[in-house]
């Protein structure tokens, strides 16, 4: 081989799940970083490179796992705080029905009694 145009070897070292071992890199290398050469896999800057993608990757299906735990949370919450409003809220309807039956008027209205179905089927009578 001519000056030059000689092939290296990367200096890289690659794990062996086989031997449970590290052995060199048998690729040529074609990337010279703090003096030593090595393939476009196992050159210091591009492993980085590659590691830091990963991680940003990891890093933002982190995040939007963590905002659908949030968001999970909250919904929770705001079920919990609008089923806790629930007893007194049918009670409230229930009292203001009676009260509306209570003056007879000759026609309550659809509303109304759609309210008392609704009201009935809340308790459970439907
Ligand atoms: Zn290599």
């Amino acid at each position: 081989m001519s000056k030059g145009t000689e092939k290296r070897k990367c200096c890289g070292r690659v794990w062996s799940a086989v031997g449970f071992h590290f052995y060199e890199c048998r690729r040529c290398a074609s990337v010279r970083e703090g003096g030593k050469w090595y393939c476009k896999t196992h050159a210091p800057s591009l492993v980085k490179a590659k590691n830091d993608a990963r991680q940003a990757k990891w890093d933002a299906s982190a995040k939007a796992r963590r905002e659908g735990w949030a968001k999970e949370e909250a919904e929770a919450a705001e079920l919990a705080r609008r089923t806790s409003h629930f007893e007194g809220l049918l009670a409230a309807c229930e009292a203001a029905l009676l009260y509306i039956k209570a003056c007879k008027y000759s026609d309550i209205g659809t509303p109304i009694t759609q309210l008392i179905d609704a009201i009935a089927a809340a308790k459970g009578g439907k």
